[in-house]
């Protein structure tokens, strides 16, 4: 009897939740972290389960609100403090009998996008909250056409920091993130760069946030830029592994297997934060290949060049540019080149890669590099540094 009676028990807790409990599913908020971008801020909720929401904005004062049903918090911080240019705080409180409402405060009306991310392969789902504050979108665009029209007659470099927002990239042994790292290095890259007349650098992403790939490359085609310079920092399972490597865009694959599986990490970080990859790969390889090939034989002359200065203050893992198929490097307007400054994975490089003596050393290399490469542009091909580069270049081809 005793048993009986403990197997309906069972039973009844079993199909309780499907038969009669629908919609009675209990979902918990376990986490929260932000990133400010220059127009929108961007909030991702952890929650346990795919809850359902309805989304609405308020005004006087301004806010924008989530409503969760059947929710819950699963930590203690009701208030959360933001303060950048579009959200001041995000408030959670109860709502209704089992409901959960979290407000967020914002300066403006903001331009919501809201989403699950798909394809999440962990139980806890991520919410993506994207708060737009509509005069600001576009004016990193506005701020970039008024800087350049100051710099005419100069040449323009983008410097691309990797990864960022809720994409760290590689993490160090001493949880040191690839996202951190390169920032500050393209900062003083920058620097460097604005520092000399001839030149006027700008930055893909100035803080951190994420940033798609192909928005990366889009604003040094606004630009209208002379190179594309994209920073990273490797990482790999053997410790020891220690040098900076120069990596150029390939169209006929990946130079060797270390590289395929590199540029597959790199180019893993849209799919992080579930922005789909939506173009056909095979017609843009196709309807890009001309235009490419040209660009591709100066970005391995740059990359060379990048690499014998690089040397000089820092060990290089490979002595001449490799190539894969970078999505970030598959632009076909201008030389471009990824730099991994060395690796993250390898505790004593983790260390020498925050320095700012050595990012300011390497930063320099690379200035030399492309004092060289741009005069060397200048000259006509049959130049006979040209020559003995190109003679580098070809043999350094798989
Ligand atoms: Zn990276």
């Amino acid at each position: 009897m005793t048993r009986i009676f403990i197997y309906s028990v069972l039973i009844l807790l079993f199909f309780g939740g499907t038969f009669f409990g629908l919609g009675q599913e209990k979902y918990q908020i376990t986490g929260i972290q932000y990133w400010s971008a220059p127009d929108h801020t961007r909030i991702l909720l952890e929650v346990r389960g795919k809850a359902s929401y309805k989304a609405f904005s308020l005004v006087n004062p301004n806010r924008f609100v989530v409503d969760f049903d059947n929710t819950t918090l699963a930590f203690p911080d009701r208030n959360i403090t933001i303060n950048d240019r579009i959200v001041n705080q995000i408030r959670f409180g109860n709502f209704g009998k089992n409901n959960l409402r979290v407000v967020f405060d914002v300066v403006q009306p903001v331009e919501p996008n809201i989403f699950f991310i798909e394809n999440y392969p962990e139980k806890t789902q991520r919410l993506s909250i994207n708060l737009f504050r509509p005069d600001l979108k576009n004016g990193a665009e506005k701020d970039r056409i008024a800087m350049l029209s100051e710099a005419k007659n100069k040449k323009v470099i983008v410097i691309d920091p990797g990864h960022g927002g809720e994409d760290p990239g590689a993490i160090g042994p001493g949880k040191t993130f690839e996202k951190d790292i390169v920032l500050n290095f393209a900062r003083t890259l920058k620097k460097l760069f604005d520092e000399k007349t001839e030149y006027h650098a700008l930055l893909t992403r100035s803080g951190d946030y994420f940033l798609p790939l192909k928005e990366r490359t889009k604003i040094a085609e606004d630009c209208h830029s002379d190179l594309f310079i994209s920073i990273h920092a490797d990482s790999n399972h053997i410790k020891q592994n220690h040098g900076a490597s120069v990596y150029c865009l390939s169209l006929k694959g990946a130079s060797d297997e270390a590289t395929r599986c590199l540029a597959e990490k790199e180019n893993s970080s849209d799919l992080i934060v579930g922005v789909p990859f939506s173009e056909n790969e095979d017609l843009n390889l196709t309807l890009l290949d001309l235009a490419l090939t040209n660009n591709i034989n100066s970005s391995l002359r740059y990359g060379v060049l990048i690499l014998r200065e690089i040397e000089k203050v820092h060990s290089v893992k490979f002595e001449k540019p490799k190539q894969a198929g970078f999505r970030v490097l598959k632009t076909a307007e201008m030389p471009s080149a990824l730099i991994e400054l060395g690796f993250i994975s390898n505790p004593v490089e983790e260390k020498t890669l925050k320095q700012t003596d050595f990012q300011n050393r390497v930063g320099q290399a690379i200035l030399a590099a492309t004092d060289q490469f741009i005069n060397l542009m200048a000259q006509k091909n049959t130049s006979p540094q040209n020559k003995e580069l190109e003679a580098h270049v070809c043999a350094s081809q798989p």
